[in-house]
C-alpha cells in the first residue's frame, strides 16, 4: 500500500508517514486526517511514498482524505518548505501557520458556489478604460491577450457568439476582462459607464512615474526586485495602479502586502474604485475564519485577481501570481514577532523568485538593507524624486530648540503660537508624539516610587478616563491608586506626555477647537479607523493627537501643520536600529503635510537640534542619512553587512535562562564563521511573568549562518531544558 508524508502541527521538525490506499502523487497537497496518539490531527500530504524507515506495526492508516478543496499547489509547499528551512521552524507548523482555521481542522469545510457568467448572447465592446489600453503594455509573450485586444479595437462591437470556437483561455479571458471593465455587454448588470473609471478620474503620470511604470513592464516575466525608492506623496500608488493594470488584464494575479491593517481600507477603496469589478480579497488578522477561508479559497482556484492583506497574506495560493508589491517595505510589521519568525518582505521576494515574477519593494525611507542592495546593484532601484501633485510642495521641517523653549506639559510656545494660527486659518493639524520607550507612568514625587507590572518588568500605563493602569505588554489592568503604596503621598501625578495628557492640555489652550485623540485603543472596535478618516476628510477634526498610527500613508488633504514630540527618546536608543526606524517615521509622518495646494510646515521640538538626523530630516535627504547610517553599521559590523540570529529563551528564573544561553555559547564556539556575543538578559527582563534572555550570533555568510544555525538547533535539541523554551529568531529586527 502506498504511503503517504504528513505534515502535522507538531513542534517536531519531521513529516508522519501513515498508510493510504490509492494514495498517488496527485495526491499531494490535500488535506488529511490521521490518527495521532489518541488524537485526530488534521494534516497536510507532503510526498507520496513506497517505502518507509517506520516498521510496519507500527505504521497506521490514514482516516480521511477532504477533497472538498483542491490540493495546496505545489508552489505554495515550496513556500512552506523554504520558510521551515530558513527560519528553523517545524514544516507542520509553518504550515498550519499559513492555512485559515478552518482548513486546519478535521472536519471538511461547506462547498462554495460557482458563478460563472453568461455572454454569449450580447455584443461585448471596449469600455473607455479598455479603449485607454496600450498593446504595448502586453508582453509579446502574451500573444492571446494580444491578438484579443486588437480585435476589440478593431471593431465597434464583437456580439459573444463569435467567440463560440474559440479556446477556453480565450473565453477565460474574455470572463476576466469583463470583471475587470475593459469590455463590457449589453446586458451587462454593469454598463460601461458604471464600470468604466471615466478619464478624469486617471491622472497622467509624472514623467518618473511613466519611467517607473515602464522600466518594470519592460521586464515583467521575469523575476527581478525593483525598489521603488519615492517621497511621500510622489504617486507610488499610482504606479502601482498601472501595474495592477496590466497584470489584469492578462489575467493574471497580484499580491499586495501592506504593514497594518488600518492600511488595508483605504488601499481597498483606491483599487475598487480604479477597477470596480475586479475580484478583490483582503486578508488579514481582522477577518473571522469564514472570511479568511473564502478569501483564500477564491484566491486559490484563481477567482481573485487582487489580493491585498497584511504580512500572513504571503501564504495565500495564487496559481497565476504575476507580480507581488510590497508597499512600505521598511515597516518592522511585516516581521512576525513569536512563533514562526518570518519577514514577508523577504518571503516576498523568495516567492516571486520560485514564480519568476517581478517583485517591487516600495517606500519613501527604504530599509538600509534593502538600501544597501539596491546601491550594490542587486536590486533595481526606481526613483521618485518629486511629489505628483502639481504645486504640492514638500513640507518645510524646522526643529524648536526646547533648551531655549521651555515646554509645559509637553508643549513649546513656538509649537502652541504655530498652532494658533493654523486654526485661525481653518487648517488642521496634527500632534505626533513618539511613543518609543514614551508613555504616561506613575510617579510618586516625594520617594519615587513608580507604578510596575506584577508579571512583567515594564511600567504601566497610566489610562486616566478609565481611571486605571495597563501594562501595554501583557494586559495587566489596576486601579489608579490613591496614594502612593511606598510612603503613601497623595500627590501622584502621572509622569511623561501621553496622548491623553497633551489632548488635555491642548483643549485647555483652545477650547474651541475639535481635538482628537487617536491610539490604539480608540481604533481597536472594528471600522473605527475609518470614521476617524471620514471625519478627517469632512474637516470636523482641527487636532489629532496620535501616535505611530498616524505616520502610516493616509491622505489628509488639509493638514498643513505637524507637531513632533519625544523624538529625541529614539537618537541615542541602545538598538542600532533606532535612528533608523525614527528617521522613517519622522519622514512618513512629514509627508502627512502639504500634500494638494497649502504649504506644509513640520516642527520638531529637540534638544538636539544639530543631530545629523535632524539636519538630514530638514533638507529631506535620506540618502545623506542612509549612507553615514551604513558607514556606521560597516564600522561596527551590523547589518546589513553581517547576518544575525539571536537564540531567545525564556524561564521563572533568569539564572536558568542565562545557564541555558551559556551552555548555547559552548556549543557555537566551533564554528570558525560564526560570531559570538554575550548571553544577556533582555532589556524587558521580565514579561508575561516568564524572566527572559538571549544570544546573538552573527556572521559575514549568509550562507555560513544558516549550515551553523541548523547544526546549532540540533545540538540545542538535545540539551536537557524542561524548565526552558527557546526559539530561534533568524534576521531579528529588534533585541
Ligand atoms: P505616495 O504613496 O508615494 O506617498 P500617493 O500615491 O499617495 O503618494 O500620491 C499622492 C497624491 O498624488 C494622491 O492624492 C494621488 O492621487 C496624487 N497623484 C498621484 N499620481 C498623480 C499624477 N500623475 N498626477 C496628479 N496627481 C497624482
Ligand atoms: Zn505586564
Ligand atoms: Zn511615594
Amino acid at each position: 500500500m502506498p504511503i503517504v508524508r504528513v505534515a502535522l502541527n507538531v513542534p517536531v521538525g519531521t513529516l508522519f508517514d501513515y498508510y493510504a490506499e490509492h494514495a498517488d502523487q496527485e495526491n499531494i497537497g490535500l488535506r488529511v486526517s490521521v490518527p495521532f496518539g489518541k488524537r485526530r490531527l488534521a494534516g497536510i500530504i507532503m510526498e507520496v511514498v513506497a517505502n518507509t524507515e517506520v516498521p510496519p506495526e507500527k505504521l497506521k492508516t490514514i482516516q480521511g482524505v477532504f477533497t472538498d478543496n483542491p490540493p495546496l499547489p505545489k508552489e505554495l509547499l515550496n513556500l512552506f518548505a523554504f520558510c521551515s528551512q530558513y527560519y528553523h521552524h517545524p514544516i507542520g507548523m509553518v504550515i498550519m501557520n499559513g492555512l485559515p482555521a478552518a482548513l486546519r481542522t478535521t472536519k471538511p469545510i461547506k462547498p462554495k458556489k460557482d458563478h460563472s457568467a453568461t455572454w454569449n448572447n450580447t455584443q461585448l465592446r471596449l469600455t473607455d478604460a479598455g479603449k485607454r489600453i496600450a498593446l504595448s503594455s502586453i508582453p509579446k509573450r502574451q500573444r492571446i491577450a494580444r491578438n484579443l485586444l486588437v480585435r476589440f479595437q478593431q471593431v465597434e462591437s464583437i456580439p459573444g457568439e463569435a467567440f463560440k470556437e474559440d479556446s477556453s483561455r480565450i473565453k477565460q479571458l474574455i470572463q476576466q476582462w469583463l470583471v475587470s471593465g475593459w469590455i463590457s455587454t449589453d446586458s451587462s448588470p454593469h454598463s460601461a459607464q458604471d464600470n468604466a473609471v471615466t478619464d478624469s478620474n486617471i491622472p497622467t503620470l509624472t514623467v518618473e512615474q511613466d519611467h517607473a511604470v515602464n522600466t518594470i513592464l519592460s521586464a515583467q516575466s521575469h523575476f527581478h526586485v525593483s525598489l521603488l525608492h519615492g517621497i511621500t506623496g510622489s504617486g507610488k500608488t499610482e504606479v502601482y495602479l498601472r501595474l495592477i493594470a496590466a497584470m489584469l488584464m492578462q489575467d493574471k494575479q497580484v499580491l499586495v502586502l501592506v504593514p497594518e491593517i488600518n492600511l488595508t481600507p483605504q488601499l481597498e477603496a483606491i483599487f475598487h474604485n480604479r477597477f470596480p469589478c475586479t475580484n478583490l480579497i483582503s486578508l488579514h488578522s481582522g477577518l473571522n475564519d469564514t472570511e479568511r477561508l473564502q478569501g483564500w479559497l477564491q484566491a486559490q482556484t484563481g477567482e481573485a485577481n487582487i489580493v491585498l492583506g497584511t504580512r500572513l497574506a504571503i501564504f495565500t495560493p495564487l496559481p497565476n501570481l504575476g507580480l507581488i508589491i510590497v508597499d512600505e517595505e521598511h515597516d518592522h510589521s511585516f516581521k512576525q514577532q513569536d512563533g514562526l519568525r518570518y519577514s514577508a518582505r523577504d518571503l516576498a521576494i523568495f516567492r516571486s523568485k520560485q514564480v519568476n515574477i517581478p517583485v517591487i519593494l516600495g517606500s519613501a525611507t527604504p530599509s538600509l538593507e534593502s538600501y544597501h542592495s539596491a546601491i550594490t546593484g542587486r536590486y533595481r532601484v526606481i526613483q521618485l524624486t518629486s511629489r505628483a501633485i502639481k504645486n504640492a510642495a514638500l513640507p518645510t521641517i524646522q526643529t524648536i530648540d526646547t533648551r531655549i523653549h521651555k515646554t509645559f506639559n509637553g508643549l513649546s510656545q513656538p509649537l502652541l503660537q504655530a498652532l494658533r494660527t493654523n486654526l485661525s486659518e481653518q487648517q488642521q493639524s496634527i500632534i505626533f508624539i513618539n511613543r518609543r520607550g514614551y508613555a504616561p507612568t506613575l510617579l510618586c514625587k516625594s520617594c519615587a516610587w513608580t507604578a510596575a507590572c506584577v508579571r512583567c518588568s515594564s511600567r504601566l500605563v497610566v489610562h486616566l478616563r478609565d481611571k486605571d493602569l495597563r501594562c501595554h505588554y501583557c494586559g495587566h489592568q489596576e486601579r489608579l491608586p490613591i496614594h502612593c503604596p511606598e510612603c503613601g503621598n497623595q500627590d501622584l501625578t502621572p509622569f511623561g506626555q501621553g496622548t491623553q495628557r497633551v489632548t488635555e492640555t491642548l483643549n485647555t489652550y483652545f477650547p474651541n477647537a475639535r481635538i482628537l485623540r487617536i491610539d490604539r485603543d480608540s481604533t481597536r472596535r472594528k471600522d473605527a479607523w475609518r470614521s476617524i478618516l471620514q471625519k478627517i476628510h469632512n474637516q470636523e477634526i482641527d487636532i489629532l493627537v496620535g501616535t505611530q498610527i498616524l505616520a502610516k500613508g493616509h491622505d489628509f488633504p488639509n493638514l498643513s501643520l505637524i507637531g513632533i514630540l519625544n523624538s529625541d527618546n529614539s537618537l541615542y536608543s541602545t538598538d542600532f536600529r533606532a535612528s533608523e526606524r525614527l528617521f522613517a517615521q519622522l519622514m512618513q509622518i512629514s509627508g502627512r503635510a502639504g500634500r494638494s495646494n497649502n504649504k506644509g510646515q513640520v516642527l520638531i521640538q529637540t534638544e538636539f537640534p544639530d543631530h545629523p538626523l535632524y539636519q538630514a530630516l530638514q533638507k529631506q535627504n535620506f540618502d545623506a542619512l542612509a549612507k553615514n547610517l551604513l558607514i556606521e553599521r560597516k564600522i561596527a559590523g551590523f547589518p546589513p553587512y553581517v547576518h544575525q540570529a539571536v537564540l531567545r529563551a525564556e524561564a521563572h528564573r533568569i539564572e536558568t535562562v542565562i545557564d541555558f544561553l551559556s551552555t548555547a555559547a559552548k556549543l557555537a564556539k566551533d564554528y570558525e564563521s560564526i560570531e559570538l556575543f554575550d548571553p544577556v538578559p533582555a532589556q524587558m527582563l521580565r514579561l508575561k511573568g516568564m524572566e527572559r534572555g538571549h544570544l546573538l550570533v552573527q556572521s559575514a555568510s549568509r550562507k555560513q549562518l544558516q549550515i551553523f544555525l541548523l547544526q546549532w538547533q540540533k545540538q540545542l535539541s538535545t540539551v536537557p531544558t524542561q524548565k526552558i523554551r527557546w526559539v530561534l529568531d533568524v534576521d531579528p529586527v529588534e533585541l
